[in-house]
């Protein structure tokens, strides 16, 4: 796409989460991932040209590639898909803005034995699988509350800044929407607790997202493609 295209993505979505935002809660700031997993260094220095400055990847080995060819560029990276042990190392060594997918107590604990002995700190979300799908990860909501605790408590190198989940995997919105409000009322329990950030919605449900009170998204396909929501399509 050209840079006006991309421009075009990028006033409409923005005028999107407006409609929403001003209804729900005038204060609230919404935070854009860009999400550039299925992009190249290309198009993330074009979207970065239009003012986006915060992008997510999913693999550390993706990430790794695309800060150093666009290293010249003061990009905010985030972490945002399953993290294996094995590259917790090289994960932290990219200095990740944030971590949106530690996604278990032990995970947690893996990234915080890593961290104090390269004296760092990271910052994350926990994820919560809060539509109980097994093909995802995160952890349970009812467990949610006490892992944040245990992680706070134990992992004194990982600062939690609040929470991440993806929405239900189904065509009901009724579902999505669910599953978007338990990870909210999970979210507001920590406010209190240091968590900033409830990052949910993606190109399909961002709107539903920002309704149900997400501060942060995590916009992809819908951001880097030319193609349109048709209004079937459309939440
Ligand atoms: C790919 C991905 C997104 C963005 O998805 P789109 O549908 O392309 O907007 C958001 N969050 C996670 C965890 C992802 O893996």
């Amino acid at each position: 796409m050209s840079i006006l295209d991309y421009e075009k993505r990028y006033d409409e979505i923005l005028t999107n989460i407006e409609k929403v935002r001003v209804r729900v809660n005038q204060h609230q700031i919404v935070k854009i991932v860009a999400v550039s997993k299925s992009v190249e260094a290309k198009e993330i220095s074009n979207m970065y040209s239009i003012g986006q400055r915060a992008f997510g990847e999913n693999r550390v080995q993706a990430l790794k590639s695309k800060t150093l060819e666009l290293e010249n560029l003061p990009i905010e990276w985030h972490f945002i898909g399953r993290l294996q042990t094995n590259k917790i190392n090289a994960l932290i060594d990219l200095n990740p803005s944030l971590i949106h997918s530690c996604s278990s107590l032990e995970l947690a604990l893996e990234i915080d034995k890593r961290l104090k002995v390269k004296g760092k700190k990271i910052d994350a979300l926990l994820q919560i699988n809060s539509a109980k799908e097994e093909q995802k990860a995160g952890v349970m909501p009812e467990i949610s509350l006490d892992t944040y605790d245990e992680i706070i408590s134990t992992c004194s190198n990982i600062n939690l800044k609040g929470v991440m989940s993806i929405g239900a995997h189904t065509d009901d919105k009724k579902v999505i929407k669910d599953s978007f409000e338990k990870t909210y009322a999970i979210y507001e329990e920590l406010k209190n607790k240091g968590a900033k950030y409830c990052s949910m919605g993606m190109s399909s449900d961002y709107e539903l997202a920002v309704e149900c009170g997400a501060n942060m998204l995590r916009i992809g396909s819908t951001l880097f493609t030319n193609k349109r929501r048709t209004d079937e399509e459309s939440l």
